[in-house]
C-alpha cells in the first residue's frame, strides 16, 4: 500500500508546505488541533520513531526548532508542544514518521493528560529495568 505523506512530498497529493530542504518536509495539518498545527517528516520514509536513523532524526529536530521559531513570530503565539504518535495504540494513524507542532497561547482550552502517581516500589522497578535495558544496548 502506498504511504500518504510519501505522497505529498512527491507533490502527488497537495498540501500547504512551509519548509523542505534536502532530507525535511513540513506543512500544515489537514485537521489543525490550533491554526498552524504543522507536521514535519523525514523525505526518506521510515515509520515511526525506532526506525529512523540518528543523522535524519538530527535534521528533522533541527528543521523542527527553525520552523517552531518562525511559527511563533508568525502566529505570535507563546508556546508550543512537539508531539510524535508512535504505534495504533498511541494514536498513529500515518506510518510515517512525523512531529506535530501544535502553537500554544494562554487561554486556548487545551488540557494536558492527567497523571497518576506511582504507588509502593513501582518507580524503582520500572527505572531499573529501563536502566537494564539501556545498559545492555540491546534496543
Ligand atoms: P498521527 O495520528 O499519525 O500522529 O497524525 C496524522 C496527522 O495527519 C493527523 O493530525 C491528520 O489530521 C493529518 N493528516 C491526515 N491526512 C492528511 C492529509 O491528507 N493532508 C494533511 N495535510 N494532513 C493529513
Ligand atoms: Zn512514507
Amino acid at each position: 500500500m502506498g504511504c500518504l505523506f510519501c505522497e505529498i512530498i512527491n507533490g502527488k497529493i497537495p498540501c500547504y508546505k512551509v519548509y523542505e530542504d534536502a532530507d525535511v518536509f513540513a506543512f500544515l495539518d489537514i485537521n489543525p488541533t490550533m491554526p498552524g498545527h504543522t507536521l514535519v517528516l523525514p523525505k526518506k520514509h521510515c515509520s515511526g520513531l525506532l526506525d529512523v536513523d540518528v543523522e535524519t532524526l538530527s535534521k528533522i529536530m533541527t528543521a523542527a526548532q527553525k520552523i517552531t521559531a518562525a511559527i511563533q513570530k508568525a502566529l505570535g503565539s507563546s508556546g508550543f508542544n512537539i508531539i510524535q504518535n508512535n504505534g495504533v495504540p498511541a494514536g498513529q494513524v500515518i506510518e510515517h514518521l512525523h512531529f506535530h507542532i501544535i502553537p500554544r497561547n494562554e487561554s486556548d482550552g487545551l488540557k494536558h493528560w492527567p497523571g497518576k502517581p506511582y504507588s509502593g516500589d513501582m518507580a524503582a522497578d520500572i527505572a531499573n529495568k529501563i536502566q537494564q535495558k539501556l545498559e545492555i544496548g540491546n534496543w
